[in-house]
């Protein structure tokens, strides 16, 4: 059990710090070609780099990729405990505007509608189911015309938290930690340039959503990208001879199962997803992505691809089509379940905050999915927000709080693992 005292100073100086970071711009760019990929990431890294400091961590490095790697000394005599990683990413979507976010801090919520400064949104429990859990609680939104940033900032905030605890309150022991702050996570990059060097054998992601949930399933993850060419002639002259690359791609791309699609899946259900199209006559081109938990389910939705392929330069020749897969990230699964203990210190360490553990398998990725692929099993924690990349993000400051309050428990745990 925490002391009220030690509860109190994290409920605190996470809400603190999380007012601050998400007060910093720092919107990742999906078409940037540079690392990190928007230039505003690295203030935040700097901020961050200065606090570690202060809280007396060791090799403190704010690298030109923008990521921030900090040390925390084990206490007196537990030197030799099994070194541990905590990360959290600097960046947030750039689904919906992260500049000039003004946190607003509703106290003690009544169970009702949320309404924001910006009129034209209101949060309402159908929104978030989980709002009926938090009456009474005090909700951080933004004004309405932003993202919050509480992915990832909370996990940011909640991970400083508790190296301010460690050093304020030596009684709460701990072996070796290092902390990683990576950029450019929402644009599937978070690892790109990470140093696997810097990091320990086991980690844990900061990256999850409500309280006491815990992940270690993610998708298996794969973009594909169909080039289609075609043949333009004057239209008046055109029988037999054009070949329509914009048309033809269009009624190829409707052959896509529709019951597929992330609109209309949901748990353990994967899918496709067309995110982007650019048609003219000569060329066509369509961007897809393809997850599922299980990998075969993917080659199957590969082969059909290729499949419609085959058959559409039957159907229209001269037309020609270039298919091209990426994988992306894999399955966490199965390179966690050989060192599930990693896991269960997890949970127990959510059960010593008082929570109700809830297992979730991630709907998309995290750093930890790549990590864990690297070698390094790294499960992902709650972080506390609700509605990612929305406008109607929000998070219970007891959020931010107990989520501090779990790396406590899990540091002290690993001590004796
Ligand atoms: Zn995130």
């Amino acid at each position: 059990m925490l002391l009220e005292e030690i509860k109190k100073f994290l409920l605190e100086d996470s809400v603190n710090r999380f007012l601050k970071y998400v007060q910093v711009w720092t919107t990742s760019d999906d078409l940037s070609q540079s690392a990190p990929s928007t230039k505003n990431q690295l203030e935040l890294g700097k901020i961050l780099t200065t606090e570690l400091k202060e809280l007396d961590l060791d090799n403190v490095i704010h690298d030109d990729y923008g990521y921030v790697y900090a040390d925390l000394p084990a206490s007196n005599g537990l030197e030799e405990v099994r070194r541990i990683g905590l990360i959290a990413h600097i960046d947030t979507s750039q689904a919906v505007s992260g500049k000039d976010v003004k946190p607003v801090i509703h106290k003690n919520y009544d169970g009702g509608t949320i309404e924001f400064a910006n009129k034209d949104i209101k949060l309402t429990v159908e929104d978030s189911p989980i709002l009926k859990d938090y009456i009474g609680l005090d909700i951080i939104t933004s004004e309405g015309d932003t993202l919050l940033g509480a992915d990832d900032k909370a996990g940011i905030a909640e991970i400083m938290a508790a190296c301010s605890a460690w050093r304020n309150f030596p009684e709460l022991k701990h072996g070796p930690i290092t902390i990683c702050f990576t950029p450019d996570e929402e644009v599937g990059k978070g690892t790109l340039n990470i140093n696997k060097k810097r990091l320990p054998e086991i980690c844990y992601t900061m990256d999850g959503s409500e309280m006491g949930e815990l992940e270690f399933e993610c998708f298996d993850a794969w973009k594909a990208t169909i080039t289609f060419t075609g043949l333009s002639v004057h239209p008046g002259y055109a029988k037999n001879l054009l070949i329509n690359a914009a048309h033809i791609a269009s009624r190829f791309l409707s052959e896509i199962p529709e019951q597929e699609s992330p609109e209309n899946t949901e748990d353990r259900e994967g899918f496709y997803y067309v995110t982007g199209f650019k048609g003219e006559v000569e060329e066509a081109k369509a961007g897809l992505i393809i997850r599922d938990y299980v990998e075969e389910n993917n080659e199957e939705r590969m082969n059909f691809l290729n499949k419609l392929k085959e058959l559409y330069e039957i159907r229209y020749p001269g037309l020609r089509i270039n298919l091209q897969f990426e994988h992306q990230y894999s399955n966490m699964l199965r390179f966690i379940e050989k060192d599930k203990f990693v896991v269960d210190l997890a949970e127990k360490a959510i059960e010593m905050a008082g929570l109700e553990v809830k297992f979730h398998s991630i709907r998309g990725g995290t750093d930890g999915s790549r990590l864990s692929e690297m070698g390094i099993p790294t499960p992902n924690i709650f972080s506390g927000g609700s509605l990612f990349h929305s406008r109607k993000e929000h998070i219970p400051t007891l959020a931010l709080q107990k989520a501090s309050e779990v790396l406590l428990h899990l540091a002290k745990l690993w001590i004796t693992a």
